[in-house]
């Protein structure tokens, strides 16, 4: 599968697709998406700028049921500059699914109007480990109906001493879910944080030039 046109997604994101110009998949794209969209748990390591947004992103808009306004997926990011890229592209993406609420939730903002949206709902929610395990504990935000969970860049996560927080949010989310990991790098932590909550994850590696 090498063409967007060929991925078996809704009408409304092939045809936005088309209309952002997107045409030949990115090599992680094409060795990620097929399984993605199967439903099965995936780890992908590819460096920076290959595309995973985008592989993530299409799974997490297929897979979302938009008429049942509840918090569907989780994507975590190292940083909040992240977050907010990831959640600008779903936006993008999701141009044409009406009435699709992505939220993000990061650290080093107020909290008054994060919780105000919480409030209002949503059926994506991007942000940072530490903001989301905050608003978990304070019962701000409820994580029961995730099906769907993307640990973006889990090596720099990991790297930033997040490796707790991940522990406790995951502990509070619903066994029955897809995950999805990417990373650029697979060190040895983030293999046994796969081991731990991901099922019979399929691997992909796209080599750099560089390696
Ligand atoms: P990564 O997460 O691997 O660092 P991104 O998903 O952020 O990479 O993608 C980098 C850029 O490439 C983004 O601007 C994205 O819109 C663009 N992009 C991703 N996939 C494709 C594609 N198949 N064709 C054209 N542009 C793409
Ligand atoms: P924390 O546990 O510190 O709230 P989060 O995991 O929620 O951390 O957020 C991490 C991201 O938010 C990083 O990008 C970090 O730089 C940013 N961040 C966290 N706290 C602050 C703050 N007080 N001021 C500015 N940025 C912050
Ligand atoms: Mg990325």
């Amino acid at each position: 599968m090498s063409a967007f046109s060929q991925l078996n997604i809704k009408t409304d994101l092939q045809k936005n697709l088309k209309e952002l110009g997107f045409k030949a998949l990115t090599p992680v794209q094409q060795a990620s998406l097929p399984l993605i969209l199967e439903g099965k748990d995936v780890i992908a390591q590819a460096k920076t700028g290959s595309g995973k947004t985008v592989a993530f992103g299409l799974g997490v808009l297929q897979h979302l049921d938009v008429r049942r306004f509840r918090i569907q997926s989780l994507i975590l990011c190292p940083t909040r500059e992240l977050a907010d890229q990831v959640a600008q592209e779903l936006r993008r993406l999701a141009r044409l699914i009406h009435n699709i609420k992505v939220l993000t939730l990061c650290g080093g903002m107020p909290f008054g109007p994060q919780i105000g949206s919480l409030e209002h709902g949503a059926h994506i929610v991007v942000g940072t480990p530490g903001r989301i395990e905050e608003h978990l504990r304070k019962g701000t935000l409820t994580i029961d109906n995730v099906n769907m969970l993307v640990l973006d860049e889990a090596d720099r996560m990991l790297d930033m001493g997040f490796q707790d927080t991940l522990d406790r949010i995951l502990d509070r989310l619903p066994a029955e879910r897809q995950t999805l990991l990417f990373s650029a790098t697979y060190p040895e932590q983030i293999q046994n944080i796969a081991k731990r909550v991901m099922k019979q994850p399929e691997m992909i590696q796209i080599e750099s030039e560089h390696d």
